[in-house]
């Protein structure tokens, strides 16, 4: 289909409201129409198989979202299919011990998304009778659930016409209606043009296709445009402007080193993170700076020369921590900061950790047991 569209109201000499939008309001439905077609045919044939793409459940559908917050999907997948696999109802989650919940989320980070998730089932159980509202607005005020989230759920699960519009999405719709900012007129216009398109299909489906085209397709800074099923009619393929801030912004990524304290006297010390830390109830190994930081020298320890730990990297967001591990002895006077307790090795399996100090503590208990003494 070839769609002629008409320039917007404010660039025309008939006056009327300046929109920013960049179609006239007649060519508003069919060309939502047009969208919709191209991405939901094109959608099927191409789309990779995705573990939560394929239930309508909106506990599972839920649990997926909170987990793609702030990880990427293809660390996700099988961190949400072990969860399906041992917590497969809201019921089951509610039930189970925080401590289980932690440990079958340990290495997907940002901890209190699993902590909300085991708050929202206690709510959905106790005020919504066990299920997961069909309400945009009731879904809001669950907790850990955002404007976006809800609006996925209410689309993927309940297949009503919601518009889910985060990062991507908004890279999309921004490029293919020729918006050079998301300011708020151009927000609401480009919300408005995705409500019409998800109210011409299935909002499941278009809003599976948007994910998937997002993910492979319009990519920040190199889309694939050849590739993609909107191209004939994309502002910024056919005028080949692609003036957003992602093209135009490298994000930087902020690097630093930190020192990890392995003190050991036959046991290992360990800091017991508090319940409003970004490691909640997580045991850590101590850092030498920071607000609970050691100073080693200071503190009667001596430095183990035989030591052959190597660094582990920590990436969160655009931060990447490189955790340097240091093993010190500590003499039978030693006592342990606050907040820090001696655990014995044999426990160190079983306590809950972040990925990265675990792997060091695994390095630690692989060495030569004459550093363990
Ligand atoms: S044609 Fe290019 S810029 Fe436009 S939506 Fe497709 S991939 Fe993105």
């Amino acid at each position: 289909m070839s769609l002629k569209l008409s320039r917007s109201v404010d660039q025309t000499s008939e006056g009327g409201a300046a929109t920013g939008f960049p179609f006239a309001l007649e060519g508003i439905s069919q060309e939502a129409d047009w969208f919709a077609r191209q991405l939901t045919d094109w959608y099927n044939p191409t789309r990779r198989d995705l573990p939560w793409r394929e239930t309508t459940d909106p506990y599972a559908v839920l649990v997926a979202e909170i987990m793609l917050q702030q990880t990427v999907w293809s660390v996700v997948v099988e961190y949400y299919r072990r969860w399906v696999a041992r917590f497969p109802t809201l019921e089951s989650l509610h039930q189970a011990d925080e401590s289980e919940l932690l440990r079958y989320w340990e290495g997907l980070g940002y901890y209190r998304r699993a902590r909300s998730l085991k708050v929202l089932a206690a709510v959905v159980m106790d005020q919504c009778g066990g299920k997961i509202p069909d309400d945009v607005e009731e879904l809001k005020q669950l907790p850990g659930v955002g404007d976006y989230t809800a609006a996925a759920v209410m689309a993927l699960a309940f297949d009503r016409p919601e518009p889910a519009i985060d990062a991507n999405i908004r890279r999309i719709l921004e490029r293919y209606l020729g918006l050079s900012n998301w300011s708020n007129p151009s927000a609401a216009d480009a919300g408005g043009f995705l409500t019409k398109a998800l109210s011409k299909t299935s909002p499941r489906l278009l809003t599976l296709a948007l994910m998937e085209l997002g993910q492979t397709v319009c990519l920040p800074r190199s889309p694939r445009c050849a590739q993609c099923p909107l191209q004939k009619e994309c502002k910024a393929a056919v005028s080949k402007q692609f003036d957003d801030a992602q093209m135009r912004i490298r994000r930087p990524v902020h690097r630093r080193d930190s020192r990890v304290l392995l003190i050991v006297r036959g046991s290992l010390i360990l800091l017991h993170s508090p319940g409003d830390d970004r490691f909640p109830g997580l045991w850590l190994l101590p850092l030498v700076e920071g607000d609970s930081g050691l100073d080693p020298n200071s503190i009667g320890l001596e430095r183990m020369a035989s030591s052959r730990l190597k660094p582990v990297s920590h990436h969160y967001t655009v931060n990447v921590v490189r955790l340097l591990p240091e093993v010190w002895q500590a003499d039978m006077t030693f006592e342990p900061p606050m907040g820090m307790v001696w655990n014995s090795f044999s426990e160190m399996e079983r306590l809950l950790m972040p990925s990265a100090h675990r792997s060091i503590v695994r390095q630690l208990l692989s060495v030569q047991s004459d550093v363990l003494r």
